[in-house]
């Protein structure tokens, strides 16, 4: 039996069955995620007799790193590799559950380091079965969804590592591999351990969820009490445009998935994100500003975030210094917050949309482990 992505409440319960107090689950709940000791031998506030009996009925089990790739900008790519064959359930596009059977798989995680804070970017499926035709993950197609712990262990695996150097801030961001609304319940199921303070303890604030628009699955997300902030991957200006780049729009178009943006709760401080990827000569005319600013009114508390293409081996070029700095600009003219982000990691193939388990960089010196 697998510890690692297991609620407090799971591991008190698995206490109590093997006649121990419940309060032992807490100490095993606060011994992984908030001390991030992995092997049971080492959790020593528990009697020696149970460690044993755990150690011999349970696994906590960490995925292997196939290989760190270093960006000259100081982010790690991981790639790693995780599970046995297992049975699950997946949603598809279409919000019905199937049972399938757990593939081994490998996604990548990004760790981020600056001065202020450490920002992790982690994968919740590994592939992804949206199609969004400016990203090489889409082009692994849906292997499958990640478990709670495969989620949770992607945090833990790089702030374990990092230990030694990392700042009190860590910002964590679903937008590594997969569609993180089609994978919900184990994403929440993440998410709780994420932000409870007794568990990793990651501040909502500090914790962002990308979505490609699955309405169905912001909607759920809106009525969760404990829950990440919520970023839309937008990328085109109008359904004509959204319909070929990411084809999910055809499902959910951007009138349904606005109203859903509009009514999503947010505090006094709290925006909706929208993330645009410019994508040069294709997205990124002065009319396409105008009409993103236009979809932004009556929205409520909202920023954009325009992103330059990174590029990779896709058929899409990068955007012009003039037009990325026109784009922002109409944006701030019509009043709309708009901020310009330059992915890290793209020399090792780390940055936004560049996740497809690239197995080589350009250097070999990029490459640790
Ligand atoms: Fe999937 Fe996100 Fe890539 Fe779209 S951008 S294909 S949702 S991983």
């Amino acid at each position: 039996m697998e510890l690692l992505g297991r609620s407090r409440e799971e591991l008190r319960a698995l206490c109590a069955e093997r006649g121990e107090p419940r309060y032992r689950g807490d100490q095993l709940y606060r011994a992984l995620y908030a001390e991030r000791i992995f092997d049971l031998a080492l959790v020593t506030n528990l009697p020696v007799a149970f460690r044993e009996k755990l150690a011999k009925e349970t696994t906590v089990t960490l995925p292997t790193v196939r290989q760190r790739y270093l960006s000259t900008d100081g982010s790690v790519r991981y790639l790693l590799g995780l599970g046995e064959s297992q049975e699950f359930t997946a949603q598809n596009t279409e919000g019905e559950e199937k049972r399938k059977t757990k593939k081994a798989a490998s996604v990548e995680a990004v760790f981020m380091p600056s001065e202020a804070r450490q920002t992790i970017c982690i994968s919740t499926q590994a592939g992804c079965a949206v199609d969004c035709q400016f990203c090489m993950t889409a082009q692994l197609g849906l292997i499958r969804n990640l478990t709670p712990g495969e989620i949770l262990a992607q945090v833990l695996l790089p702030l374990e590592e990092h230990k030694e150097t990392l700042t009190p801030q860590t910002n964590v961001v679903l937008m590594g591999q997969g569609e993180p609304l089609l994978n919900y319940e184990n994403v929440m199921a993440a998410m709780r351990i994420l932000l409870d303070q007794a568990g990793i303890g990651l501040a909502p604030k500090h914790v962002t969820l990308s979505t490609s628009g699955i309405v169905p699955g912001i909607e759920r997300l809106a009525k969760e009490t404990v829950r990440p902030k919520l970023a839309i991957s937008l990328n085109a200006s109008n359904d004509e445009q959204r319909d070929v780049l990411m084809p999910i729009n055809k499902k959910y178009p951007l009138g349904k998935l606005l109203n859903a943006c509009k009514n999503f709760p947010r505090s006094s401080r709290e925006y909706v994100t929208f993330e645009y990827v410019l994508l040069g000569g294709v997205n990124d005319t002065a009319e396409d500003a105008r009409r993103v600013a236009r979809l932004m009114v009556d929205l409520g508390r909202v920023k954009v975030n325009l992103i330059p293409w990174n590029p990779g081996s896709l058929p899409y070029k990068e955007p012009s210094e003039e037009s990325i700095e026109r784009f922002h600009k109409i944006l701030l003219e019509k009043g709309i917050p708009a901020f310009t982000r330059y992915s890290r990691g793209r020399d090792v193939m780390a940055a936004c949309g560049q996740l497809s388990l690239m197995e080589t960089t350009s250097s070999p010196l990029s490459v640790i482990s």
